[in-house]
C-alpha cells in the first residue's frame, strides 16, 4: 500500500480546509466521511445489508439509509451501534483501501474524523496528522456554519476525544487558530516532508 496519512480533528477544526490545501499540492485525499456516506446512499453498498439487519423503515423511500431513524435508534442502545458498525465499518475500510490503491499521487490522505476513537486506523498510516484549534474557536466556526446553538455543538465535542488526547497521540500538529494563510507554510512544511518520507520508504 502507499504511503499514508491520517488527518484528523475535533469538529469545526479545519480537517476539510487543511485537506484541500494538501490536494492542491498533489497529495491524494481520501475522505472517509463521503465514502461513508456513498455506502449508505441510494443503491449504496451497504443498504442491502442494513435493510435486511434494521427492517426497510431504515431506508427512505429512494432507498438511502434514514439517518435521522437510524440515529435515534442508536443514541440510546448500544447493541444496534454495535450491528450498525459492524455492517460498516469493515466496508469502510475496504472501501478506503481501495481508494487507497488506486490513488495516483506520491501519497494518501485520509481524512478521519473519529481517527483517535477508532483505533484500528492508527496500524493503517505511517503519520497521524492532528488539526489543533481551541475548543473557542471550534464552537464559534460550527455554530456559525450550522447554525447551531452552542450548547448542541459542546455536546458534539463532549462526545470525541479530548484535545489533549488527540494532540498526544498525533505524530504532526496543524494549528488552524487564525486566517488560512496561517496554514500555508505549515501545509508546505509537512508536505514536503511526507514526500521525503515517501523517499526514504522507496530506498529504504
Ligand atoms: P467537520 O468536522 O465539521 O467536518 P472540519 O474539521 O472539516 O469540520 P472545516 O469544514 O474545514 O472543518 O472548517 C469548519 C468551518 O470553519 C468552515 O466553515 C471553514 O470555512 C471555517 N474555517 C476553517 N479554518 C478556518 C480559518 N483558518 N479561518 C477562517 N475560517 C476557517
Amino acid at each position: 500500500p502507499p504511503f499514508a496519512v491520517g488527518l484528523t480533528g475535533g469538529i469545526g477544526c479545519g480537517k476539510t480546509t487543511v485537506a484541500d490545501l494538501f490536494a492542491a499540492r498533489g497529495a491524494s485525499v481520501v475522505d472517509t466521511d463521503l465514502i461513508a456516506h456513498s455506502l449508505t446512499a441510494p443503491q449504496g453498498a451497504a443498504m442491502p445489508a442494513l435493510v435486511e439487519a434494521f427492517g426497510p423503515g431504515y431506508a427512505t423511500p429512494d432507498g438511502a439509509l434514514d439517518r435521522a431513524r437510524m440515529r435515534k435508534l442508536v443514541f440510546d442502545d448500544p447493541d444496534a451501534r454495535a450491528r450498525l458498525e459492524a455492517i460498516l465499518h469493515p466496508r469502510i475500510r475496504a472501501a478506503t483501501a481501495a481508494a487507497a490503491l488506486a490513488a495516483t499521487g506520491p501519497y494518501v490522505l485520509f481524512v478521519v474524523p473519529l481517527l483517535i476513537e477508532s483505533g484500528s486506523w492508527r496500524e493503517r498510516v505511517a503519520r497521524v496528522l492532528a488539526i489543533d484549534c481551541p475548543e473557542e474557536v471550534q464552537v464559534r466556526r460550527v455554530m456559525a456554519r450550522n447554525g447551531l446553538p452552542e450548547a448542541q455543538v459542546r455536546a458534539i465535542m463532549a462526545a470525541q476525544v479530548t484535545r489533549a488526547r488527540r494532540l498526544q497521540e498525533a505524530d504532526d500538529v496543524i494549528v488552524n487558530d487564525a486566517g488560512t494563510e496561517a496554514l500555508l507554510p505549515q501545509v508546505e512544511r509537512l508536505h514536503a516532508f511526507y514526500l521525503d518520507e515517501v523517499a526514504r520508504s522507496k530506498t529504504a
